[in-house]
């Protein structure tokens, strides 16, 4: 038996996407989250903030988000993150950010991801609070992965916010 509903979002994402809807700066700004993929947005386990990485107003909000979700760590426990640097010479550095020990990298650092990955994730932060481990097996396409721990915290979307408010990108 999967440990949540069908279709549903994890209390964290929940609570991030509220969180982010507060923030006037988001106003505008798409938010993905449930799709039927079955991939970790299918488990309600991962959140897609769309702020263009080649668009400097957009990359500036980008990258204050990204700082909060550094400081708010310890409260929020996340992951992984995705996201596309700009290097002076015009090339892109594809990162991720890993947020839990599963994921390859320094904690909290960027560290580079292939360019198959860091293509489709030059439009948007991804944020997820995914154990690749917990995949439901046999794999199916509508619960996908079961819920770590980690992603029914909630309580950090009022900090969030102001954490937000006084990062600098
Ligand atoms: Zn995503």
């Amino acid at each position: 038996m999967p440990n949540h509903a069908a279709g549903a979002l994890c209390p964290a994402i929940a609570e991030l996407q509220s969180a982010l809807r507060g923030i006037p700066d988001m106003a505008g700004v798409a938010l993905g989250t449930i799709r039927h993929d079955g991939s970790r947005h299918t488990a309600g386990l991962a959140i897609d903030i769309m702020l263009h990485s080649r668009r400097p107003a957009e990359k500036a909000k980008a990258d204050r988000i990204i700082a909060a979700l550094i400081d708010m760590h310890p409260q929020m426990q996340w992951f992984d993150l995705i996201y596309t640097d700009w290097n002076p010479d015009g090339t892109p550095f594809y990162f991720h950010i890993p947020g839990n020990r599963l994921y390859a990298g320094r904690h909290l650092q960027k560290s580079a991801v292939g360019a198959q990955t860091g293509a489709a994730h030059v439009n948007h932060i991804h944020l997820d609070w995914c154990n690749y481990r917990m995949r439901i097996e046999p794999h199916e396409r509508t619960y996908v992965y079961d819920w770590p721990p980690e992603a029914r915290r909630t309580g950090f979307g009022y900090p969030f916010m102001a954490t937000y408010a006084t990062a600098t990108s």
